[in-house]
């Protein structure tokens, strides 16, 4: 079947690269010019938004991935999510902002947030690129917020549907 793109287009790529340089002065604003920064981005969804944002970033950056899968996510509001890569390094006494793609229910950002705050960082702060408030069932804080948006499934800048479509520079939606 031949490649289609879809064409509704929810969030321009050009609004996108606005918004995320104004993200990356907002996050350096919040820390003293000599704080390093450790980013810590969750496969795969994240990876656009993590790599448009540190090349904004004009200070010491660290950055390390993890990959999690969520258990019944859609049968079970427990939020359990299976840790399938850990990090890299440990985080004691580091300025620590978790990159997400998309907080939806809350579920994945709550249990990350729960998980990395007992392994004692100086700071924890968390940025995701989009947020969906209406769906949410648990009350997570983020600090950073690229753009709220309705209940849409969206793809498209780091976002699949069955692994498609994270290469489009910007977002579209697919229902
Ligand atoms: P939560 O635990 O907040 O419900 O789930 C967050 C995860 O669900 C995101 O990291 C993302 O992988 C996935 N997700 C939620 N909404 C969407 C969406 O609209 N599009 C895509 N591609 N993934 C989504």
């Amino acid at each position: 079947m031949a490649y289609e793109e879809p064409k509704n287009v929810l969030i321009s790529s050009e609004e996108i690269q606005l918004r995320v340089r104004e993200l990356a002065q907002e996050i350096e604003r919040d820390y003293a010019a000599d704080a390093q920064l450790h980013l810590i981005s969750v496969l795969k969804g994240a990876f656009i938004f993590l790599g448009d944002l540190v090349r904004s970033m004009n200070r010491q950056v660290s950055l390390d991935f993890m990959a999690v899968s969520s258990y019944g996510k859609s049968t079970t509001s427990s939020g359990e999510v299976r840790v399938l890569k850990d990090l890299d390094s440990g985080l004691e006494g580091r300025n620590v902002i978790i990159v997400e793609d998309i907080v939806d229910t809350g579920l994945t950002l709550a249990y990350l947030q729960e998980i990395l705050h007992a392994r004692s960082p100086k700071s924890l702060k968390t940025a995701c690129l989009l947020s969906k408030p209406s769906r949410r069932v648990v009350d997570v804080k983020v600090d950073y917020i690229g753009f709220t948006i309705e209940d849409r499934f969206v793809v498209g800048y780091g976002l699949d549907y069955a692994e498609q479509y994270r290469n489009l520079p910007y977002l579209a939606t697919l229902d």
